[in-house]
């Protein structure tokens, strides 16, 4: 199979799982409990925003015509305060932001722009029509979408569906996840390991991954490198919405990860991505279930997680857009690569400035420097060289 660029495989893998993926189970929560939850419903205006015209200014509300001039002030209208009168010519309502512009009136003049007189008030001062005031509906008309199906709640769409009054709300049900480590080396965590052996740091960051991407992770036991372990773990991991592996997809003789998925009958759907880290990095299908075969090597399980599976876990979860937040930064110092590769290298983004400098690094292996850096730099495949000041992807952690 031929090696895809990274645009590539991640368009594929967002199109298969489209394509493929059954619709989630859709749970009702406490609008408390729904920010960070994709939303299952559209969310429309119940009413007109603002329902009726409201001052922007703590003020006078005034006829604009009658301005500049002195004024005669007949009431005072407060926020949450209904008002009946009305402004007639040479009259103003004194009036506090937020509350409703009684009749009559077309503009709102602020406190600072007016001198108080004995029975009212003087400004020198023009007003047109409509200034400080939100007209009726001006934010949203009743029955206008306000937020649409398949997005990820944040505190702004917590304040719309608090605002439509909605104290529950349909979200999709978060996708079962299940993490599955390989490798005759892997010891647990609290084990002490020998000389050739290293901890299962992968299942606990992908697990970290898999919660922050929406997902519910499941770690399963260690496969170790022969064709029945794997197959049964694999078998287990299938049962979840989908599957992703550590290891064993590499050219390495004990490599056996492919082996056994292709003897459950599954699709790949690619096999290799030009990026680094990550490189060998398996995409596919068991009957509807898809699976991550990603490399073992601790940096590169990571990079290949955040860039490319993440996108599934979204997808899975009901996202419409899952996304890829890369931003833009200045190079500290100039940075070179070997074209023909998309990079993700460990990188320090200075705080309080768009500033990012690469941290020196052994390979895929070292996640000391990972644990030093707090984005990974995104070199494109088809460049060599940015110098200092130049700006380049990045994509924070
Ligand atoms: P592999 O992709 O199976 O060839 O694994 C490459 C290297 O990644 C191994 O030699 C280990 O050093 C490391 N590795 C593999 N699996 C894990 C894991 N679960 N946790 C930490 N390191 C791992
Ligand atoms: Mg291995």
């Amino acid at each position: 199979m031929a090696a895809l660029p990274f645009v590539a495989a991640r368009e594929r893998i967002i199109a298969e799982v489209l394509r493929a993926a059954p619709a989630p189970a859709v749970e009702l929560v406490d609008l408390r409990d729904a920010a960070g939850r994709v939303l299952a419903e559209t969310v429309r205006a119940d009413r007109d925003w603002p329902p009726a015209a409201r001052s922007l200014r703590d003020g006078f509300a005034v006829r604009a015509a009658d301005l500049p001039g002195e004024l005669r002030v007949t009431g005072e209208v407060r926020a949450g305060q209904a008002y009946d009168g009305e402004v007639k010519a040479g009259e103003a309502v004194e009036i506090m932001t937020g509350a409703t512009v009684p009749y009559g009136a077309d503009a709102v003049v602020m406190v600072e722009h007016v001198t108080r007189t004995a029975g009212g008030i003087r400004t020198d001062r023009q007003a047109s029509p409509g200034d400080f005031i939100n007209p009726r509906g001006s934010e949203a008309r009743r029955g206008d979408l306000l937020l649409d199906k398949g997005l990820r709640l944040d505190f702004a769409g917590i304040a719309l569906l608090a605002g439509v009054g909605k104290s529950a709300v349909e979200v999709f049900a978060r996708p079962r996840v299940a993490i599955l480590a390989t490798g005759d080396e892997i010891v647990a965590v609290d084990e002490r390991p020998l000389d050739h052996q290293v901890r299962n740091s992968n299942a606990f960051s992908l697990a970290a991954q898999v919660e922050r991407a929406g997902g519910i992770p499941a770690i399963l036991p260690v496969a170790r490198d022969t064709f029945e372990s794997t197959r049964l773990l694999i078998e287990r991991g299938l049962s979840a919405g989908l599957l992703v592996l550590s290891g064993g997809v590499s050219a390495g003789k004990y490599d056996i990860v492919e082996t056994v998925l292709a003897d459950l009958g599954a699709t790949f759907f690619f096999d290799r991505v030009r990026i680094q880290p990550g490189q060998p990095l398996v995409f596919g299908r068991v009957g509807e279930k898809f699976f991550f075969g990603l490399p073992g090597n601790p940096v590169s399980t990571m990079v290949t997680f955040e860039t490319l599976a993440r996108a599934a876990v979204d997808l899975l979860g009901g996202v419409k857009c899952p996304p890829l937040p890369f931003t833009l930064a200045r190079l500290t110092t100039t940075f070179r690569h070997n074209p023909g590769l998309t990079r993700f290298l460990p990188a320090r983004l200075t705080p309080g400035a768009p500033e990012v400098t690469p941290i020196p690094w052994q390979g895929s292996s070292d996640i000391a420097a990972v644990g030093r850096a707090n984005a990974f730099l995104v070199a494109d495949e088809d460049r060599e060289q940015w110098n200092a000041g130049e700006l380049i992807q990045v994509l924070p952690r």
